[in-house]
């Protein structure tokens, strides 16, 4: 593995993004919504660029926050004149992440007018990128990678966004789902591997919608048409929808870990469906490490259907064991160090009428770090459970990612370097069962070789 391209604790990111082009529709309303449909790919800033506004210059807002904080009157956005909008929601992680500078859209001026750029996604050659162009004089203001094509689109000196984006992406190395405009057209981009999700639908009266999940077609009644695929370009524009290939010898490789934990459970990513995969991989689990137990309970929300999965697999009632706020954010800190030291948790709550004196299996999605299943098997016993079984939808977590999904260093992973027979000890579990990778991959129903399993595997497509 390449370390010189790899900085630990540089800037990644797993974002929502969006955007469409459209005659006489509200567009900045519609990704409006759009966004919040995908608000649970990012929580930290939000923003919608649409244009051509008034003047021919491009109406942009983005800021801190959820996307009803940043738009709180969402209906205000009904008046936009525009015929396209792109618009973003954004989770980063690693140094430098969190700052308003970095919240997307960005909207640049260049010699051929303006460039609205959004993306999910982590490049690996984005140091060498910007050094080169740093060492020519370039100056950035944000840790983005939409800067860094911005620059590359604007030194490529086309004054044709298409052709300036197929002369520039084949040099980028990594995960991307791009989307640029230049408020004459909306280009939507995917990297040679797919390793992030990117969709198009028509809109019902006209036009065309781009969004990283197909739960955000659904909220503003578009219809799905298909995946972009890997190293595609798809161009909307006055003329309609177009595409061309911009990226050689393309191959499939989503992200398996946006079916087992980060994708929502309506949408359908390569054709299947979040919320059955999730189901089947309970199955599965239920097959492969089956336990004599009284109820399944589910860590919400992401395990709740591999948690019925496994109930109705194993012939187990599936109860409500855990109950989580959802009003708590990500900063949220416990207000005395006597909960903390205690393990009190404010997010998440356990039933104990439910789990009193019961044999309880436990199933959670994926463990990281390990922090939560240690709170969750202390929270259930402290509840009166009488064994606690965890069952993990998912093989360990082995290696970091480095294609725009946060999961830390490979030593800060419980799984790295330590058998699976020590996690129930590690846990304080009675015991532990990961699903198998080859289970994993039969459940999403795809052949392995379409989808990216580095995490798990350490077999890292493009190091
Ligand atoms: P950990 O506590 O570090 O073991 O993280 C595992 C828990 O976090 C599980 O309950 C997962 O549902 C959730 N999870 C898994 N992957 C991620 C991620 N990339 N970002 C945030 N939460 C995650």
């Amino acid at each position: 593995m390449d370390h010189e391209v790899i900085k630990p604790g540089k800037l990644s990111e797993t974002c929502g993004v969006c955007g469409g082009f459209a005659d006489d529709q509200p567009l900045a309303f519609l990704t409006c919504f759009a966004l919040y449909a995908l608000q649970h790919r990012g929580q930290e800033s939000a923003g919608i660029a649409a244009g051509p506004g008034e003047g021919r210059k491009m109406w942009l807002k983005r800021g801190m926050g959820l996307v009803s904080d940043v738009f709180p009157e969402s209906a205000d956005l009904k008046g936009i004149v525009c015929r396209l909008a792109v618009g973003h929601v954004r989770y980063s992680y690693g140094e430098g992440g969190r700052s308003p500078e970095n919240s997307q859209p960005l909207k640049l001026r260049y010699r051929h007018g303006e460039l609205a750029v959004i993306h999910n996604g982590h490049l690996l050659n984005s140091g060498q990128l910007r050094e080169e162009l740093e060492s020519q004089g370039a100056i950035f203001q944000t840790d983005t990678d939409s800067e860094l094509l911005a620059h590359m689109v604007a030194r490529q000196g086309s004054s044709d966004l298409e052709q300036a984006l197929c002369e520039v992406v084949p040099r980028l190395k990594g995960a991307f789902a791009f989307i640029v405009t230049d408020g004459h057209k909306v280009i939507g981009l995917r990297d040679g591997y797919g390793f992030r999700p990117l969709s198009v639908a028509s809109l019902d009266g006209g036009g065309y919608f781009m969004a990283s999940e197909t739960c955000a077609f659904d909220t503003i009644g578009a219809e799905f048409m298909r995946d972009i695929e890997p190293g595609e370009m798809v161009i909307l524009d006055e003329e309609g929808m177009h595409s061309r290939q911009v990226i050689e010898n393309p191959c499939s490789k989503l992200c398996i870990f946006e079916y087992i934990y980060f994708a929502r459970p309506d949408s359908n990513l390569q054709g299947e469906n979040v919320h059955l995969v999730r189901r089947e991989l309970g199955r599965q689990l239920a097959r492969e490490h089956p336990v004599k137990a009284d109820i399944v309970s589910g860590v919400p929300d992401s395990s709740i259907a591999a948690a019925s999965g496994f109930a109705e697999e194993a012939g187990l009632p599936y109860e409500m064991g855990l109950v989580k706020n959802r009003y708590i954010g990500r900063t949220f800190i416990k207000p005395t160090q006597k909960m903390r030291d205690e393990g009190v948790d404010i997010k998440l709550n356990p039933v104990k009428k439910i789990v009193e004196g019961q044999r309880v299996v436990l199933v959670d999605d994926s463990i990281v770090r390990g922090t939560t299943s240690v709170k969750l098997i202390k929270i259930m016993r402290r509840a009166g459970a009488r064994e606690v079984h965890l069952r993990i939808s998912a093989p360990p977590v082995k290696g970091s990612c480095y294609y725009g999904i946060d999961i830390p260093d490979a030593h800060e992973l419980i799984a790295y370097n330590r058998p699976e027979e020590e996690i129930p000890a590690v846990t304080g579990a009675d015991s532990v069962g990961y699903l198998s990778l080859d289970k994993t991959v039969e459940a999403v129903g795809l052949p392995a070789g379409r989808l990216c399993r580095a995490c798990f595997s350490g077999e890292y497509p493009l190091l």
